[in-house]
């Protein structure tokens, strides 16, 4: 592989292909015909399960079951009720993730921290980002601050 090439990384611990382990063989996480393979496509959400946690629903639902928009933006503010609908969007939004045998089996939201924790580049970091410069209430999740 050349120099200038970008090498295939896992899509979670950001790893690049020739440091990984092979799917197959003992303590293979996944029970399907993959040896050899280092890379396997899935699917994660896009927005971890607390990524609306910041504005507690308690008493904002009303009898239907559905959150009471007007109730919602007199506690938290309009733009907050329009951030809170984008989020609830990505955390039922799923985007293709290429993993490793390591994290294939991670569950979503750890897989958004340890993305979240490292990488500038993480998907979720820049739509965050770009939500907060027209949403000031957004705070990017896992409590950073956005810069
Ligand atoms: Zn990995």
């Amino acid at each position: 592989m050349s120099g200038n090439q970008t090498e295939l990384k896992c899509s979670v611990c950001q790893r690049p292909v020739s440091e990984l382990k092979p799917y197959g063989g003992p303590g293979d996480p996944l029970n399907a015909n993959l040896t050899g393979q280092k890379l396997v496509q899935t699917r994660r959400y896009m927005a971890p399960t607390y990524a609306t946690d910041q504005w507690p629903l308690t008493g904002l639902i009303k009898r239907d079951g559905m959150i009471d928009e007007a109730a919602f933006i007199a506690k938290y503010g309009e733009k907050a009720m329009e951030t809170f609908w984008v989020l609830t969007q990505l955390q039922t939004t799923t985007s293709r993730s290429t993993e490793c045998r390591d994290c294939i089996l991670l569950d979503d939201d750890e897989c958004l921290k340890i993305q979240e924790a490292g990488y500038e580049r993480f998907q979720i970091r820049s739509i965050m980002k770009e939500l907060a410069a027209h949403y000031p209430a957004v705070k990017l999740l896992g409590g950073g601050s956005i810069k």
